[in-house]
């Protein structure tokens, strides 16, 4: 892979002002398809999910799903959208494999939702994102390359497509031109899809799993020069699947852009591939204008003309507004700003607040959460949400430590289990045997053995130097393989010295 010259953040920032856009496309958890009556549920065997009409057979009809229009309406609510009175799908035409129908049926001219906002906060500073509009279209299939090394289509022997995918109800998000974020701009486009997600999770539309592409992120960027206002050339970075991605693809295109411009090259319209690995994004193909994909109006379908009692009947169902929820959370989990911050900013505040419901205490939910389990999702280049470990599964780990079954070190052994599929954390415990040792006599053992191995530790301690048993502590400890109540042990080895 050719290496891009790239010019340093700060050099970027002083010479260019970047702005961004971000296409969300979301998935909907509607029971079936789009435009007929398969299944959308995920991880089925390939091509069991279908019939005619998502194969794009001749002669089959479409239908439109009303709950996908119903959600759709939601999410543009949410999103301080204007909802459209009457509009109509459109065939969206280009050929992909793995789109039966050769064209995609979407929204061109008069999507569904429109003109909306949504507020991002980044380190205390709120950032208007203006939403363009939110469509509906239907999903493609997945192609699968086999034989070569990357799993692209460049050196596979063959390609597989599993049609299960097309036809799955899609929303389409599209932002405005964020302009003014400067050097934020990278940990807004972050801020922005954690913001969105979370509020697609509480409107209950999607399963929204970055890692099961049913919240996909397409990253927009374009620089020009600082203080001289308006756009540059864009260039479209795709399907960028976590939040920490999403703002390394930023960062990384701002310093590419500004190094070509900046040595007097121009920017191609292009659409960009990232490399997860190697943290990159490599040319993908040259973007077609709208002209191109002769767009017209479907057809098959008649026009959506949702009426105003329906769409005001489901502004009433719609979620808590999300910076009003923060603030409600916070002052009910007792967080500091600080905490407040670290939590939203990791994606986790769904996570804290479902295994708060589920039993722990705030500052043992974020303690997991933003410690060990943010942690290890960074160590493994994913976000908390994508990890693996449910709410429940937190909680019932803590009641655990609770119960003196396992201690906080313990745990983490409990965790290593649960990503590794081992089963619940009881029978995680059962089979590692990790239950801490209440028997005393065998800890009654490990102390006899600690305190005739150190026999000097022991005379201090029986000279009243107490703080000298930790070294007593440890050896026990390390005995027991960390499966003893560290206060228990330090009693039963001041009982027997003082
Ligand atoms: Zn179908």
């Amino acid at each position: 892979m050719k290496t891009e010259s790239l010019l340093s953040f700060e050099e970027a920032l002083e010479k260019f002002d970047p702005a961004l856009g971000l296409e969300v496309h979301v998935e909907l958890n509607t029971a079936t398809k789009m435009f007929c009556g398969c299944p959308g549920a995920f991880g089925a065997e390939p091509n069991t999910q279908v019939c005619p009409t998502c194969l794009g057979l001749p002669g089959a009809m479409p239908a439109v799903n009303r709950v996908a229009v119903e959600s759709a309406i939601r999410i543009g609510l949410a999103l301080n959208c204007s909802i459209a009175e009457w509009c109509r799908f459109a065939r969206k035409n280009y050929f992909y494999p793995d789109m039966p129908k050769n064209f995609q049926t979407s929204q061109y001219d008069e999507p569904i939702a429109f003109e909306g906002w949504m507020d991002v906060e980044v380190d205390g500073t709120t950032y208007r994102v203006d939403i363009e509009r939110a469509h509906m279209e239907e999903d493609t299939g997945k192609s699968l390359h086999v034989g070569g090394s990357t799993g692209r289509i460049h050196g596979a022997d063959y390609s597989l497509v599993d049609y299960n995918r097309a036809g799955i109800p899609l929303i389409e998000i599209v932002t405005k031109p964020i302009m003014g974020a400067g050097e934020k701009a990278p940990e807004v486009a972050r801020a922005y899809v954690q913001q969105l997600r979370e509020l697609i999770v509480a409107l209950g539309v999607s399963e929204a799993r970055m890692d099961q592409g049913n919240l996909r992120a397409d990253v927009n960027l374009s620089l020009a020069p600082r203080g001289a206002g308006g756009l540059g050339t864009r260039t479209e970075t795709k399907n960028v699947n976590s939040f920490r991605s999403v703002e390394r693809a930023v960062r990384y295109e701002m310093q590419r852009h500004a190094a070509i411009l900046d040595s007097g090259g121009s920017i191609k319209q292009e659409t960009r591939h990232w490399h997860e690995d190697t943290g990159v994004t490599t040319s993908g193909r040259e973007k077609s204008d709208a002209d191109d994909y002769r767009y017209f109006p479907e057809p098959d379908l008649v026009p959506v003309a949702p009426s105003r009692e329906w769409v005001e009947e489901l502004r009433g169902t719609l979620p808590e507004n999300p910076t009003a929820k923060r603030a409600r959370l916070q002052a009910e989990w007792g967080f500091s700003d600080l905490d407040m911050r670290d939590t939203v900013g990791a994606g986790a505040l769904g996570l804290v607040e479902e295994t708060i419901a589920a039993g722990t205490t705030p500052q043992t939910a974020r303690k997991w959460w933003l410690g060990e389990l943010a942690r290890r999702a960074n160590d493994s280049g994913t976000d908390v949400t994508s990890i693996g470990v449910t709410p429940t599964q937190v909680a019932a780990v803590q009641a655990l430590v609770e119960a003196g079954t396992i201690n906080d070190k313990l745990a983490r052994q409990v965790f290593d289990g649960l990503l590794a599929g081992e089963g619940s954390p009881a029978e995680i415990v059962a089979a590692r045997d990790l239950a801490i040792v209440s028997d005393e006599g065998a800890l009654g053992t490990a102390v006899d053995n600690a305190i005739a191995a150190n026999p000097d530790v022991a005379a201090k301690i029986r000279d009243g130097k107490v703080a000298a048993a930790g070294a007593l502590i440890g050896a026990v400890m390390q005995e027991m393989r960390g499966q003893a109540d560290a206060n228990r042990v330090r009693a039963l080895i001041l009982d027997k010295l003082t």
